[in-house]
């Protein structure tokens, strides 16, 4: 759901300009840098479901990362460090709350295309997610960066290179989730996939930085 992510990044930016668009990608893609950590650190797992052809999805436990509680948990947090941190210098009264609601926008993102496999409250307790599907979720996805460029485009203005960088982003971003939403077969083992979806965020996250740079 990388592109997806993105446009919520994109748009929390046309709505806050004065925050780093680094910082809202950072806390768009916050519980999945979590997740993929904590799958690294085996204290949550992804797997390869034997349904992947036409469920074109690992399937998940990631109580600590993904569940509600934890995702609330994890977004006032993140509103926390940032303004803690100085916030770039660009504090303003409702900036933490903009943050938190990024960090948070993924998990209602991720509720609506996971089947029900997001915990509540950690492990073993009651599951959530209206389970959407790979190709639906992808118009969900495609739909949301559309939108988050287009107000980000409208809003910001950018000059033509961070404008041609952010709109290559999305486009790159795009294509690596088509082709993740109709893959019959997993692209990497699970080890490779966190490493890569940690350092494909990791990316996003530079690149955002320095194109909002760029931008007066
Ligand atoms: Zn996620």
């Amino acid at each position: 759901m990388l592109v997806g992510y993105i446009g919520a990044g994109l748009a929390a930016k046309a709505f806050a300009p004065r925050i780093g668009l680094g910082s809202l990608m950072a806390a768009a893609f916050l519980l999945d840098i979590l997740l993929w950590l904590f799958v690294i650190l085996h204290l949550e797992r992804a797997a390869v479901p034997d349904d992947f052809a036409t469920r074109h999805a690992l399937i998940y436990t990631f109580p600590w990362s993904h569940g509600l509680a934890e995702a609330v948990f994890w977004s006032l947090a993140a509103g926390f460090v940032w303004t803690w941190s100085g916030g770039e210098g660009k504090y303003f009264a409702s900036a933490p709350a903009v943050i938190a609601a990024t960090a948070f926008s993924h998990w209602v993102l991720d509720f609506i295309v996971h089947p029900p496999e997001m915990p509540l409250w950690g492990p073993g307790s009651p599951v959530l997610g209206l389970g959407l599907g790979q190709s639906l979720a992808l118009y969900l996805e495609g739909g949301l960066a559309a939108l988050g460029l287009g107000l980000f485009l409208w809003r910001r203005r950018p000059g033509p290179v961070p404008r041609a960088v952010v709109v290559g982003m999305v486009l790159f971003a795009s294509m690596l989730s088509a082709a993740n939403a109709f893959a019959a077969t997993p692209t990497a083992s699970v080890p490779t996939t966190a490493g890569a979806s940690l350092l494909a965020m990791a990316a996003v996250v530079i690149v955002s930085a320095l194109a909002d740079r760029a931008v007066p």
